[in-house]
């Protein structure tokens, strides 16, 4: 009976002797209580090194009462588990040492059966919140941290680092670092792996970080968006390391600028009293950066903006023409800024920084200074247009840095949330 029980619940310490299984009642809560006695046969003293019986045949290690302890273990068919468990307490007559009996199914001084901290550490590995795991756990949030905390050591120190030899660079908020609103995130840019995460973005940090890895000389490519601060770790850190401007965040950054203007245009035809028109380019702002090769020419349909009978039908086409009518200032923003896009899709870089360079004087004045902007990036952006790093890899590090922005919420210690993002990204293997 005793075996069958120490089988149900996984433990083989020859020394526990079960004793009876009950039920109680705490906080209303129904818990499964397994009754124990863990007296192993005492044996020599640690602090002096007493044998149980002296040269003498007197004994010196002397049993010295019980000490009761209450251990959590994994929830059994829905039903919260308890061991109170009797640890047998021993006393050396020689030095007036005393001290506790342990198993290796509990650390010592610890309540939670190393059953429940494995499953827990397991949770941790998922992208679910620390109360999830409490709760499903029935430990408390604090347990789930201390837990977390205890694997910090199996994070790896930062000069034991390789770098890849693409390597993109973010950043997020973290809500975790006293030390800067953004942290910063580093990730190989082929197999699209987290390399590593750090409280702060600022230069001196990151400048001091990678002079530590043994291998930035050989970063070839450093992947980032268009924060200038990080082109300078080409000049210190990463001697080798060419910029390479995501792509995303160029597109990003034309979009933008476009419909900036958008917005500008609908004011001034507001002001003119043209609010039917201004609600139009409001409504349709999508179909204004849609790529012009993807618009429908032969399908003619009624628009929400022109609904017939009152207007006719119209195609996708003749529809976005009819919105360029109601300012020529947008009907040459748009072509301007189609032109470009276009020129950046083909991954065509001489023309696209020729059109960027020679956009039309009548253009309208802030359009123009945001797109030209992209010229300060110049040797990045062309970067992006010739060397064929995927978006995929990219896209993986967004995943990384979505799951960064919900996995970091609720983190108050960044280095709490730095172990759980290596033990998600699996990282870091815990035996
Ligand atoms: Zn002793």
């Amino acid at each position: 009976m005793n075996d069958s029980i120490k089988k149900l619940l996984r433990i083989t310490d020859k020394n526990l002797e079960i004793t009876d299984v009950s039920y109680e009642t705490v906080n209303k809560k129904q818990r499964i209580v397994i009754n124990a006695t863990l007296s192993p046969c005492p044996q020599a003293c640690r602090s002096c090194g007493s044998t149980v019986k002296d040269g003498f045949g007197k004994t010196v290690i002397v049993k010295n009462g019980k000490k009761m302890t209450t251990i959590r273990f994994d929830e059994f068919n829905h039903m919260p588990r308890v061991m109170h468990l009797k640890k047998q307490r021993y006393k050396c007559k020689n030095c007036r040492t005393y001290w506790t009996a342990q198993s290796y199914f509990v650390l010592p001084k610890h309540s939670i059966a190393s059953h429940l901290r494995y499953k827990i550490i397991s949770f941790l590995t998922d992208k679910v919140s620390l109360s999830f795991i409490a709760k499903h756990c029935s430990v408390s949030l604090s347990t789930v941290i201390r837990i977390l905390r205890s694997l910090k050591s199996y994070v790896p120190s930062n000069s034991k680092k390789i770098l890849p030899e693409v390597l993109m660079v973010d950043e997020f908020r973290s809500h975790a670092s006293s030390e800067d609103k953004m942290s910063f995130i580093c990730a190989d840019g082929e197999s699209g792996q987290l390399i590593d995460i750090l409280p702060t973005r600022k230069l001196p940090r990151l400048t001091a970080y990678f002079e530590k890895c043994t291998n930035n000389d050989q970063v070839k490519f450093l992947v980032t968006d268009m924060n200038a601060a990080y082109f300078q770790l080409t000049k210190t850190v990463l001697p080798n390391a060419k910029i390479f401007i995501d792509r995303f965040h160029i597109v990003k950054h034309m979009n933008k600028a476009f419909q900036d203007f958008r917005v500008k245009t609908m004011k001034v035809l507001q002001k003119k009293g043209f609010k039917n028109e201004a609600q139009k380019l409001k409504v349709n702002w999508r179909s204004l950066t849609k790529n012009r090769q993807n618009i429908n020419h032969s399908e003619y349909k009624s628009w929400r903006s022109f609904r017939a009978p009152k207007f006719p039908l119209l195609t996708e086409a003749m529809m976005i023409d009819r919105l360029l009518t109601f300012s020529s200032s947008l009907r040459e923003a748009y072509e301007a800024f189609h032109d470009l896009a276009d020129a950046f899709r083909d991954k065509d870089h001489s023309l696209f920084f020729e059109l960027l360079e020679h956009l039309p004087e009548s253009l309208d004045e802030e359009f123009r200074k945001k797109l030209q902007k992209l010229l300060k990036y110049e040797e990045g952006i062309r970067n992006a247009m010739i060397y064929p790093y995927s978006n995929g890899k990219i896209e993986a590090k967004n995943t990384h840095i979505k799951t960064l922005k919900r996995v970091s919420y609720g983190f108050k210690s960044f280095e709490n949330m730095r172990i759980r993002i290596y033990l998600i990204n699996h990282l870091i293997e815990v035996k």
